[in-house]
């Protein structure tokens, strides 16, 4: 079906366009690559009374094999500007531009504020959606603004970061689903120093060098998470999972104790990694879910049929060929099932269900 300049394609396996490499057809299925081409499709989906999916890498999903019944608009709107400003340099990327090439490119003209979000797979577009992070960082402190297409109103608008609501791993966008189609976002980045990552695993490497170079801490980033796998780099196209499945836990300090009233009952030895919980600013406390499920008995590399845990971090679950969306769903279940058992905490997906 050709609608203005598109073409509107039916039945088209979802499963190559995720990193699960996990996901059956989409009824109907489109590429665009301007903001026009993004109203025209919306437009379709409002005439048929589709549900929309506005897909970007599908680093961040889990498809059912039964697929998507409805319009899937893959985002490539591409193109990049940058304009120096009295507060600092504003580089603004369209919402279909690959996230990580973005941050090289700034790395390279020396601008600060990206380098720790190096190596994290998928779109500009979808960053904010769960306001990603990583190391100490997340991607709401560098946005000034969100450009989107509101279904709601049916025109573009531009979001201030007081309006994108952002907090761990979710934004407006993300609690309203379907709701925004992102087209650009606007960041805020610095020629100045960056500041020393606070970090552990980043710490240790820079414990010789008091001001390393953007360039220096992409670099430490992206060989720290290729040693934990999670990267999709050349050597790592099989490790098929979206990163990070679930979301750490943040408790009370009186929840934290019970937590840890709790550890000390079980006769288990403990073998977490130090730190296993951070205490936050507001004083809540965020505990590793990877040491949660490693504790609960599912070490890395732990297989249950065709899905499993990464044999480098175990809080990545894998396809380890053949899965399906729905075994990987159950898999995940039973870790959620086991932690909640020993430790009364309950594991939220950091991984978005599509048709599941
Ligand atoms: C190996 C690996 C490592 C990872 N490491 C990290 C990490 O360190 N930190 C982290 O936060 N995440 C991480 N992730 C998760 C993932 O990479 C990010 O969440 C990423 O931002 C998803 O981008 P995407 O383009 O692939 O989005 P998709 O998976 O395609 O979509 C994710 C969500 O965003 C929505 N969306 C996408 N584009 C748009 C748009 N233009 N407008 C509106 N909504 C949109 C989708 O509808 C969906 O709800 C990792 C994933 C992998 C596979």
């Amino acid at each position: 079906m050709l609608i203005a300049t598109m073409t509107i394609k039916e039945h088209i396996n979802l499963a190559e366009y995720t990193t699960f490499r996990v996901g059956g057809p989409a009824r109907f299925f489109v590429i665009v690559a301007t903001e026009q081409e993004l109203v025209e499709a919306l437009r379709f989906a409002d005439a048929k009374s589709l549900s929309v999916f506005i897909l970007g890498g599908g680093s961040n999903i889990l498809v059912s094999d039964n697929g998507f019944d409805g319009l899937v608009i893959k985002n490539e709107i591409r193109g990049m500007s940058i304009k120096e400003a009295d507060e600092g340099v504003l580089c603004t990327a369209a919402a279909g531009e690959d996230w990580d090439t973005f941050v090289a490119g700034s790395v390279a003209q020396g601008l600060s504020g990206l380098e720790l979000l190096s190596g994290i797979p998928g779109t500009v577009g979808a960053a904010p959606v769960q306001n990603i992070g990583a190391y100490g960082s997340s991607v709401s402190h560098a946005i000034t603004e969100v450009r989107a297409y509101d279904r709601q109103t049916g025109s573009f608008l531009s979001l201030a970061p007081a309006e994108c609501h952002f907090s761990y791993r979710s934004s407006v966008f993300k609690k309203e689903q379907g709701r925004y189609g992102i087209v650009a976002v606007t960041f805020n980045l610095s020629r100045l120093q960056p500041s020393l990552p606070s970090y552990p695993d980043l710490v240790m490497l820079f414990a010789q060098s008091a001001s390393p170079s953007v360039a220096e801490i992409r670099s430490a980033v992206l060989s720290t998470r290729a040693k934990k796998g999670m990267v999709i780099l050349p050597g790592y196209e099989s490790f098929r999972s979206a990163g990070s499945f679930f979301k750490n836990p943040i408790m009370t300090a009186l929840d934290f104790t019970a937590l840890q009233e709790r550890t000390k009952a079980q006769k288990t030895e403990w073998r977490c990694r130090t730190p296993w919980y951070w205490n936050m600013p507001d004083g809540t406390i965020k505990v590793s879910a990877a040491c949660l499920i490693q504790q609960a008995g599912f070490s890395r590399g732990f297989r249950d049929g065709r899905a499993g845990l990464s044999d480098k971090h175990a809080l990545a679950i894998v396809n380890y060929g053949g899965a399906t969306g729905e075994e990987i769903k159950e898999f995940s279940k039973k870790i959620q099932h086991n932690v909640k058992q020993n430790f009364g905490v309950i594991l939220e997906p950091e991984v978005e269900f599509v048709g599941l």
